[in-house]
């Protein structure tokens, strides 16, 4: 699986327009050379031409005519038998031009019945075009060698000199001998051309294959390295989509750790969003969105819904990364952060319960305070402090020791525990104090809780040893405007007075009474 599994077309792009470049370059220098080309043709086709019915006038005046194919094609046309047959039986030598059907004429001889010397194939001046330079190299310089090879590619000059040929005039030899020097010239640099040409074609394609199968082997090794790191990695990885507005629209690539935590398979992952796996409500899921658009990267913890709908913590790491033209990506690896969260929680909770007891420590009361407070104010609604103390514990300490007393402050926990409402907090304030903290609770509400408290606790056996133990309470009920301190200490206050009081008792914290 894995992200990379696309081909490396832009770098086969860039060889085949270097590859095409190369062409168009070398067709502009073809183009030039044959404008140069041109010009000499059209001098060597005059003088040749010339020479040619110099020599065809000479031959005549001699008596050995040089018959061209084409008179032949043009007499047969017309249908002219006479004069295609006295023509036939007069010449000597027939030129044939490379274009002409060689069948047909050599039949029309055939059935003339006539003796000519020699056939002289002829290449006329239309050999030399344009189509001809630029047609597909490799085919062309076939042909061209071709009709070198079979003595063919003759043109009236060398005609004129040819061994067979009945005429020797010296000043055509002189002509045609400048005149052949100055062909092969021509000939020579038309082949270097095609020579250079398909030399460069030819290295262009072994090097494009040959560059381009390594760059793709190279190009496919780095992209397994890559898929292999991808999938392996301990962590989830995905990409998505956005909009230019920071909203998440689908996945579009994603790790096989991914898929086998969420329990998806790669098509449905990407066919999901942000907005169906992160288990908070869209509008926050945009938000945050947002904000690491604004941001560029953020790291944030958060919860993702499994395919079986388990709700995993996870700790993401997202960026956001822009190309030109395309919509903007968010790369994001996610942690699964189950065991951290755990522990965080346990230590919490150690930081916020008394080891012995199990009860709330200081600690976590101030937390609790602040906020009843507020939410009792805000709210409205009554919230009651009670303070309890244990009648004689040094005693009970003293006879059973340290060990039983602990085993009695647990026992004491367990009990008012059982008694208060959920809402409600039982903190160790101290050696063998407890403040209850009940919100909703009136001041009377308070003191029926202790007192059923206290009646419970004096019926009941405590510790392993069953020991009997009172307990004395405390009470007060925030009032408007006042602070924690003053609402605990008023509390304490009605506790002192419960002791003072003769203990076992729950007292209200009077305004008239001093403590
Ligand atoms: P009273 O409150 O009724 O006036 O008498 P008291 O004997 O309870 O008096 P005081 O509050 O002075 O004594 C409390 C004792 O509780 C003193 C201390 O040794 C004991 N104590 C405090 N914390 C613990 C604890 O965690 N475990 C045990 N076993 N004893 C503790
Ligand atoms: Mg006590
Ligand atoms: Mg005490």
């Amino acid at each position: 699986m894995g992200i990379f599994n696309i081909k490396p077309f832009s770098r086969v792009s860039k060889i085949i327009f270097t590859g095409l470049s190369i062409l168009i370059l070398y067709s502009i220098i073809a183009s030039f050379v044959y404008a140069i080309l041109q010009i000499e043709i059209d001098v060597y086709v005059k003088k040749s031409t010339e020479l040619a019915l110099y020599t065809t006038k000479l031959s005549t005046d001699l008596g050995e005519l040089i018959i061209h194919s084409s008179s032949i094609i043009k007499y047969s046309k017309l249908n002219d038998k006479k004069r295609l047959k006295t023509s036939l039986i007069k010449a000597k030598t027939l030129m044939v031009s490379t274009d002409a059907d060689f069948k047909n004429v050599r039949h029309y001889i055939k059935t003339a019945g006539i003796g000519i010397k020699t056939i002289l194939p002829y290449v006329d001046k239309s050999y030399f075009n344009y189509t001809n330079l630029i047609r597909p190299i490799i085919s062309r310089i076939i042909k061209y060698h071709s009709l070198i090879s079979k003595k063919i590619f003759l043109t009236p000059i060398e005609l004129a000199l040819y061994k067979d040929s009945p005429v020797f005039s010296p000043l055509a030899v002189k002509a045609v001998k400048e005149t052949i020097k100055r062909e092969k010239i021509i000939r020579y640099y038309v082949n270097l051309i095609y020579l250079t040409g398909s030399l460069l074609i030819f290295a262009s394609i072994l090097f494009f294959i040959f560059y381009s199968k390594r760059k793709t082997k190279e190009i496919e090794n780095l992209y397994t390295k890559f898929n292999l790191i991808f999938d392996n990695i301990y962590d989830l990885a995905y990409v998505t989509e956005f909009t230019r507005d920071a909203v998440p629209r689908h996945f579009i690539e994603v790790n096989d750790m991914a898929l086998r935590k969420l329990g998806y398979s790669k098509n449905e992952f990407l066919k999901l969003s942000h907005l169906n796996i992160i288990n908070a409500t869209n509008e926050d899921i945009l938000n945050m969105m947002k904000l690491l658009f604004e941001k560029g990267t953020m790291t944030y913890t958060t919860e993702i819904k499994t395919k079986d709908g388990n709700i995993i913590p996870f700790e993401v790491t997202s960026r956001i990364h822009i190309t030109q033209g395309q919509p903007p990506m968010g790369i994001c690896i996610a942690r699964d952060i189950t065991d951290r969260v755990k522990t965080e929680k346990e230590l919490k909770r150690l930081s916020e319960v008394d080891p012995l007891t199990g009860a709330y420590n200081r600690n976590k009361y101030k937390e609790i305070i602040g906020k009843e407070m507020d939410r009792a104010k805000r709210h409205k609604y009554p919230l009651s402090a009670i303070m309890t103390d244990v009648d004689f514990f040094k005693a009970i300490n003293d006879t059973y020791g340290h060990v039983t007393g602990d085993e009695v402050l647990k026992d004491i926990v367990s009990l008012i525990m059982k008694n208060i409402r959920s809402e409600d907090y039982l903190i160790r304030w101290g050696g063998e104090e407890f403040l209850i903290i009940a919100p909703y609770a009136s001041l009377n509400n308070a003191y029926l809780l202790s007192e059923k408290l206290r009646i419970q606790a004096e019926l009941q056996y405590f510790s392993s040893k069953g020991i009997m133990i009172t307990l004395s309470f405390g009470i007060a009920e925030l009032i408007e405007n006042e602070n924690e301190i003053s609402f605990i200490k008023r509390a304490d206050n009605a506790l002192y007075k419960a002791k003072n009081s003769g203990r076992n008792r729950s007292i209200i914290f009077d305004e008239k009474s001093t403590y």
